[in-house]
């Protein structure tokens, strides 16, 4: 299932191809053949991302709001061919066009127009979006103060969108790993001090995770990864196109999983493998509907 970072760097594509200009959007398998309708022709203003959620807008109040749930893609591409772009492949349920780029969407679980207001009140039942920290509503301690309520895991916590917004499974067991915190621990009994290490770490693992279309949790990469982007100031990040590795700037990138890196991983996937720090097995076991995979002799944390 894409995570945060998939989506955050989609608007960003998005918004580089599109804002400013009016696309034709059109529904070539026809499901959304009314909405489709009402947005053609009209300017697109910009492309954003709140957790999981894509909220494109349109001029006159008009939001296209996606979800891509568990195999949907929304991919941005350049075209140079005066006929136009390719003919659709499969089920394409929304396609953009202006006179650079085409973007099709398949498989998303939502797709719908809403309103400003309506949009407001999605991202308002949200938690906070470690991607949009330092924004208004993205504070930690909001995401503290719904951990404090529960005495579900904190495994599960993380997965939980209204606690916090766009971490999935793979950054959940990653980071947990990361801190070496017990995935079972209640949400009540996390410490502030270990939920604010996760938080930030999740900040800088997240935008790594922009910037490079793929999920980076191994620390050596984390370092490569940062010394590539220049040790840029990680505040000043933009969730926008400002977020991509240099070498991408001013390109169109697929929203898909990037190549950079090999991908591995300290416990996803490795059930059964030794832990890279002590040696035990890695476990695994289903919360909140996902593999959990972690290392009981080092995750003892609270
Ligand atoms: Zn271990």
């Amino acid at each position: 299932m894409p995570e945060g970072h998939t989506l955050h760097r989609l608007a960003g594509a998005l918004d580089h191809a599109f804002a400013g200009t009016t696309p034709t959007v059109t529904s070539p398998q026809g499901r959304f053949a009314d909405g489709a309708a009402l947005l053609t022709g009209r300017p697109l203003e910009s492309a954003e991302a709140y957790g999981k959620h894509l909220f494109v807008r349109f001029a006159g109040d008009a939001v296209l709001n996606v979800h891509l749930g568990l195999i949907g893609s929304f991919d941005v591409l350049p075209y140079a061919d005066p006929a136009g772009p390719p003919a659709p492949v499969g089920a394409v349920r929304v396609r953009l066009v202006n006179d650079s780029a085409y973007a099709d969407l398949r498989g998303a679980t939502t797709v719908q127009l809403v309103t400003p207001a309506e949009m407001a009140a999605t991202i308002a039942r949200l938690g906070p979006d470690p991607l949009r920290a330092g924004t208004a509503g993205n504070e930690p301690e909001r995401s503290l103060a719904r951990l404090a309520r529960t005495t579900r895991p904190v495994a599960e916590c993380l997965m939980d969108q209204t606690i916090i917004a766009g971490v999935g499974n793979l950054y959940r067991c990653e980071v947990l790993f990361r801190h070496r915190v017990d995935p079972f621990v209640p949400g009540a009994k996390v410490k502030k001090r270990t939920w604010l290490t996760i938080w930030d770490d999740l900040i800088e693992l997240m935008r790594l995770g922009v910037a490079f279309g793929q999920i980076l949790t191994l620390q050596d990469q984390v370092i490569e990864a940062k010394t590539i982007l220049g040790e840029r100031d990680p505040t000043a990040y933009d969730p926008g196109w400002a977020g991509l590795m240099p070498g991408e700037r001013g390109d169109f990138v697929r929203g898909r999983t990037g190549g950079h890196f090999p991908r591995d991983f300290a416990v996803y996937q490795r059930d059964g493998l030794p832990c890279l720090v002590c040696g035990s097995r890695i476990r695994t076991r289903v919360l909140a509907g996902r593999n959990l995979f972690w290392c009981g002799r080092c995750q003892r944390r609270h």
